[in-house]
């Protein structure tokens, strides 16, 4: 299965970009100080489809960090490695109804994170790799999202070193995970492997392949190569749907009707399931950290080419 139609979708990918660009609300990120340094202007849009085809307009090679984007591809790693029902039992599926960063939300759902796309819930992923060491589970990492997006990626090592320096937050967050008994060994060394995921650079395209591979049940339709099992990529995108754009996940499925993942640095990643992935990337954020632009052009493009999922014709 795949988008139908070439032309359509170039269509539809100038349309959207031309609504979108025209917004210029939202602001950049700046509380990991070196995201304020992002261009407000770079706005990148690629649509990946099943047979591995690529359409991009805009700044699609720009690199930028992942962030939140990565908790979907870690927590589809953990899953195919050990089984959805673990992962179910410590992170949960549910969405918070809170800010991604929320440290209320642990307290008041006595330190269970909920779900594995707010940081908590996140942090508790990574923290649960099989790996037997902290490199080995950065290793995991790093080579897993490389197969998601078919080509190495790399950490920013000024993204990492400046959240590093910054994520007093999330170290708080680990602490008290770690107290309430979710988070087994060190949960700072857990921090640090979730802080270098954050920091992995992609550009919009990235995020378009790698979308695409959860599209297909897993197998990347640019390098053939299967990186987890078809099982997982539907788990992950019923997680992404209730919970991908946090507390706005339900305007979102509301609106576009299709599961995505949003980060800080302004990158939406979205999946049509069997047909296809859309990377943006829009630096300016809303109010709940979703790219503002990312989110238009998303909705425009969906809607033209007729992806909504509880669309019955
Ligand atoms: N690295 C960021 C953090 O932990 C990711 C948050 C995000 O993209 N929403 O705060």
């Amino acid at each position: 299965g795949s988008i139908p139609d070439s032309d359509r979708i170039d269509a539809a990918l100038a349309g959207a970009y031309e609504r979108a660009r025209r917004h210029d609300e939202g602001a950049v990120a700046d509380y990991i100080p070196i995201l304020a340094r992002a261009d407000a202007h770079a706005f990148g849009l690629c649509v990946a489809q099943g047979d591995g085809r690529l359409h991009e307009v805009g700044d699609t090679r720009i690199p930028f960090s992942i962030q939140s984007i990565s908790k979907v591809f870690v927590y589809a790693l953990l899953c195919d490695a050990i089984g959805r029902q673990r992962a179910l039992e410590v992170v949960g599926v549910n969405n918070t109804g809170s800010a991604f960063n929320s440290v209320i939300a642990i307290e008041l759902n006595r330190g269970h994170p909920m779900n594995p796309m707010v940081n908590a819930g996140a942090i508790a992923t990574t923290a649960m790799l099989p790996g037997a060491t902290t490199e080995a589970n950065w290793h995991l990492v790093q080579t897993g999202l490389s197969r998601f997006a078919g080509r190495d990626l790399i950490v920013d090592d000024e993204v990492y070193r400046s959240e590093s320096a910054t994520n007093e937050r999330n170290r708080a967050i680990a602490e008290l995970l770690s107290s309430y008994g979710r988070i087994e060994g060190d949960p700072l060394a857990a921090l640090d492997v979730y802080t270098r995921q954050c920091s992995l650079l992609v550009d919009a395209r990235d995020l378009a392949v790698m979308g695409a591979t959860l599209a297909h049940g897993g197998v990347n339709p640019v390098t053939g190569e299967r990186v987890v099992s078809a099982d997982v990529c539907r788990d992950a995108l019923a997680v992404l749907a209730a919970s991908g754009l946090y507390e706005r996940s339900g305007e979102w499925l509301f609106d576009i009707g299709l599961p995505g993942k949003s980060g800080v640095s302004g990158g939406i990643v979205t999946v049509a399931p069997g047909k296809g992935g859309l990377g943006a990337y829009s630096p300016p954020l809303d109010s709940a950290g979703n790219s503002v632009r990312g989110q238009i052009a998303t909705a425009y493009l969906t809607r033209a080419l007729g992806l909504n999922l509880f669309a019955s014709e």
